[in-house]
């Protein structure tokens, strides 16, 4: 399987599950995960239509940006320091990881001084489990309330990642409970219209229940590049 047939084979994964949940395929799109990827195996993904990439280290990924086209979108998915907020403002267009008011403070100031606006996703703990970077499901009310009183920073939605397990139905209550959380702090509080509305939320173990639970970013690293 080259990994044009594994893009092939994903994105028909991801129609079926939108059919099955009655929601329209377009609004889920395909972060392809490139993180341990060279650039050659990037540069085969953009050939066959791939645009959106998916990041979780900045050093390795700014090597990689630099040397890839300019007209690909960046993700950072991973977890990010205070000290990396500088380099994360110039380089990511999405930053899915917000998992503290400290780092939403300093990618502020960061993005004030690069006269930069950055699109941001909290990142929640869903199940409670203890060793997971995101923010317990009671502590986000202050972050959102930071972010929407911030000049440079657009909150777009939530992202998780559950817990991990050899069955993937066992991931559906954390993407339900994700959903859910964003109904009552975020569209019910009238922050964002459900259309504006991202949850990011699945990966290669699991991607087509989180479609199903109203995923609007699945983040598949694996079963388009092959094992790490
Ligand atoms: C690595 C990674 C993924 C992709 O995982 P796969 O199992 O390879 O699809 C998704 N999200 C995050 C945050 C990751 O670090």
């Amino acid at each position: 399987m080259t990994i044009r047939d594994n893009l092939i084979e994903v994105r028909r994964t991801i129609e079926h599950a939108a059919r099955r949940a009655g929601r329209v395929a377009s609004r889920v799109r395909l972060v392809a995960v490139s993180k341990n990827q060279t650039v050659e195996a990037i540069r085969e993904a953009c050939d066959a239509g791939q645009l959106l990439f998916g990041e979780n280290r900045i050093q390795e990924a700014e090597n990689k940006i630099h040397a890839m086209r300019s007209d690909i979108e960046w993700h950072l998915i991973g977890h990010l320091q205070t000290n990396k907020a500088r380099s994360a403002v110039r380089l990511f267009d999405m930053i899915h990881s917000i998992d503290s008011l400290k780092l939403v403070m300093e990618l502020d100031k960061r993005a004030k001084l690069a006269d930069a606006c950055v699109t941001v996703l909290i990142q929640v703990n869903v199940s409670g489990e203890e060793s997971k970077f995101g923010l317990a499901e009671g502590d986000i009310l202050p972050v959102i309330d930071w972010i929407m009183a911030s000049q440079h920073l657009q909150l777009s939605g939530l992202m998780t990642i559950p817990p991990f397990s050899m069955n993937p139905e066992d991931s559906r209550p954390v993407f339900r409970g994700l959903r859910r959380l964003a109904e009552k702090a975020i569209l019910d509080r009238g922050i964002l219209e459900e259309s504006e509305l991202e949850l990011s939320m699945g990966m290669s173990s699991d991607y087509w229940i989180a479609i199903e639970e109203g995923a609007t970013l699945v983040r598949v690293g694996t079963a388009i590049f092959g094992e790490r």
